[in-house]
């Protein structure tokens, strides 16, 4: 057991591991709840049948430094049912880990890989708390109204400045157009930019005088490629490094900015959408080629900030202005220390969300 203390744990959390095994339903999940100092743990409940302990654990302390840094009072925390998504006992299963939960007030599940509303409002049902509600149950739909594209747009704002960029008329270029980059390219668009390459898993769409957002988004939910768009040139998936542009927005995988093609990317701001995208050699050498890159748990905490509004029983409303607020004050707060310490804006990042969680511990109880 102590190999779990060796392995794991570090000044700031996690405050419980804990393993939920049900023999007749074949029940195995893991509930990592980093740390609680700021508030309640907020983050998903993955849904796969390989997730480790140690991947819990990332997760969670991945959602630790982004409520952090969002400025929510909420703490980081995960967990995960080791299960094929599709298993036609889903229902039970997601019921029976919910109950395992039910005196965890530490811990507040939301959606993330494998599960979504619907087992959102199975975990409410089951203990009276979860995030990611439909409409019917207070929750405030978080994909459709674009909470993260959102943000990601309220970010550029702020550091187009640091980018020596205008909004106005910024070509940008999005891997990934699915939710999170097809709103971020609307609200990059209604700011004045302009959509010049969008890409999915079929290919890549480029168009140097400009793609309308509305129309390639209809296209795409329709077809289910952006290659079926009438005009522009249609090029193969991974094109996308080397087309130029002011704003980057991956918005797909992890890792897709490495040593390798970093040296090629042709933009000058880069808004990390998906999470960690970018990899730490990778950010080195954007660093120094110039390039700003505002990274994931600052720009795309759009969608955890709207899950705490709902939680609250706040409004739609209330969750963009709250976006809006929390957003435009730490991409500023992240930049400027990167600036002064000629930081890379990831490590700044870090170093701001690492100062809150210890300023929230040291208000704890120590014995
Ligand atoms: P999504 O499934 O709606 O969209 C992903 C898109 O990426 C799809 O169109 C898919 O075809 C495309 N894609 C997948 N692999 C690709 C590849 N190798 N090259 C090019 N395109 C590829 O998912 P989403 O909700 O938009 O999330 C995207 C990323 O953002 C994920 O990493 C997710 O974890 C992260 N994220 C999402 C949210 C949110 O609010 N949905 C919030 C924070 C972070």
């Amino acid at each position: 057991m102590s190999k779990v203390f060796d392995e794991f744990t570090d000044e700031y959390g996690p405050e419980k591991i804990v393993y939920v095994y049900e023999p007749r339903s074949g029940l195995k999940g893991i509930i990592v709840i980093d740390n609680t100092a700021a508030g309640p743990g907020i983050g998903g409940i993955r849904m796969a049948p390989d997730v480790s302990t140690a991947e819990v654990f990332r997760l969670a302390r991945a959602m630790t430094w982004k409520n952090a840094l969002a400025g929510i009072p909420h703490g980081g925390a995960k967990s995960a049912i080791l299960a094929d998504p599709t298993t036609p006992n889903k229902e039970t299963l997601i019921r029976q880990f919910a109950r395992a939960m039910k005196n965890m007030q530490g811990y507040i599940p939301g959606p993330d890989m494998g599960t979504d509303e619907v087992s959102m409002a199975w975990v409410r049902d089951e203990i009276g708390r979860s995030v990611g509600l439909s409409k019917v149950l207070g929750g405030i739909p978080l994909d459709q109204i674009g909470a993260t594209g959102y943000g990601l747009a309220i970010c550029a704002e702020v550091a187009q400045e640091f980018a020596e960029i205008e909004l106005e008329g910024a070509r940008v270029l999005v891997q990934g157009f699915g939710n999170v980059g097809s709103h971020a390219a609307r609200y990059l668009e209604e700011r004045g930019a302009v959509l010049v390459a969008a890409s999915d898993l079929d290919g890549t769409l480029y168009d140097e005088n400009g793609i309308d957002v509305d129309k390639l988004t209809g296209i795409k939910a329709d077809t289910g490629h952006v290659t079926t768009y009438d005009g522009g040139k249609k090029l193969p998936r991974d094109a996308w490094v080397d087309i130029p542009c002011d704003i980057f927005v991956p918005a797909a995988r992890p890792d897709v900015i490495d040593e390798r093609n970093a040296v090629r990317l042709k933009c000058k701001l880069i808004l990390q959408g998906a999470n960690i995208p970018v990899t730490a050699r990778g950010e080195r050498i954007l660093h120094d080629s110039g390039i700003v890159s505002v990274p994931d748990f600052v720009a795309n905490a759009g969608g955890v900030i709207c899950a705490s509004v709902e939680y609250r029983g706040g409004t739609q409303k209330q969750a963009f202005e709250t976006i809006e607020e929390k957003i435009r004050e730490n991409t500023r707060a992240v930049m400027d220390l990167a600036r002064a310490h000629s930081q890379i804006p990831a490590e700044a990042a870090l170093t701001l969300a690492k100062q809150r969680v210890a300023e929230a511990m040291a208000y704890r109880r120590s014995h």
